[in-house]
């Protein structure tokens, strides 16, 4: 490829689109960034400080301070805190649990997006997220909203967990799942929905390769 093109994936929890952003950025030799991790990585360190979760501003001011790096290991995306590996510890569904709280700020999502701008404004990147082709991107040269069914979200999501050892039953899961959706989507600000000129992609009963296949078959 002659271009450094953005590419933006934007889609709900289970729709494959960490899976597929990784795997497409690795195919293009790309970056890879996950949005969804630096707001984990916040929640984390909100947590961590005992900030309430109720406090907007004391938010914000740790999303002002908050050193948040990615660094690429054999194909494995690592998250770095405060110069801490917090790749583990931000999948702890204590953590997910909590991410609503802070990804509902709006002053504070300017912060993350402009960090997200300054990561992939070069191009040569696959971002992924919520709000990449509405928000952060939406001159982004491609752009694709993944999805799937509820059911098999569900189930990729339960075989995800339970591959980490995490101990989850699957009524809790879709429960947890359900909220994430609709507050993903009724977000005042950053509000998943897909972008106007996006290719919707329905990856329900799709498998890993014949997505990225589909995907690169746009780029
Ligand atoms: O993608 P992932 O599930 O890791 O994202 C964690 C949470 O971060 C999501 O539930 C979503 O609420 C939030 N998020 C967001 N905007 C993004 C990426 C993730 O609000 N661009």
């Amino acid at each position: 490829m002659k271009k450094k093109y953005i590419i933006a994936i934007d889609g709900p929890v289970g729709s494959g689109k960490s899976t597929i952003a990784r795997m497409v950025a690795k195919r293009l030799n790309y970056i890879y960034v996950d949005t969804g991790a630096m707001y984990r990585a916040l929640t984390l360190k909100a947590l961590q400080t005992k900030t309430s979760m109720d406090d907007p501003q004391k938010l914000v001011e740790l999303a002002q301070t908050a050193d948040i790096k990615f660094k690429s290991e054999n194909n494995i995306l690592k998250v770095l805190l405060d110069s801490n590996d917090v790749t583990t510890q931000i999948r702890d569904p204590h953590v997910t649990r909590n991410v609503v709280h802070v990804a509902n700020i709006p002053e504070l999502r300017g912060i993350m997006v402009e960090r997200q701008r300054t990561l992939g404004k070069k191009g040569g990147v696959v971002v992924e997220g919520r709000d990449i082709a509405t928000v952060v991107f939406p001159k982004a040269q491609r752009k694709f909203f993944l999805d799937a069914s509820f059911e098999e979200r569900l189930e990729r999501r339960y075989k995800e967990l339970i591959s980490e050892g995490k101990n989850i039953s699957k009524e809790d899961l879709a429960e947890d799942i359900k909220i994430r959706d609709i507050s993903d989507k009724q977000r005042k600000v950053g509000a998943l929905k897909q972008a106007k000129d996006a290719i919707y992609l329905d990856t329900t009963g799709l498998n890993i390769d014949e997505v990225i296949e589909k995907v690169l078959s746009y780029v």
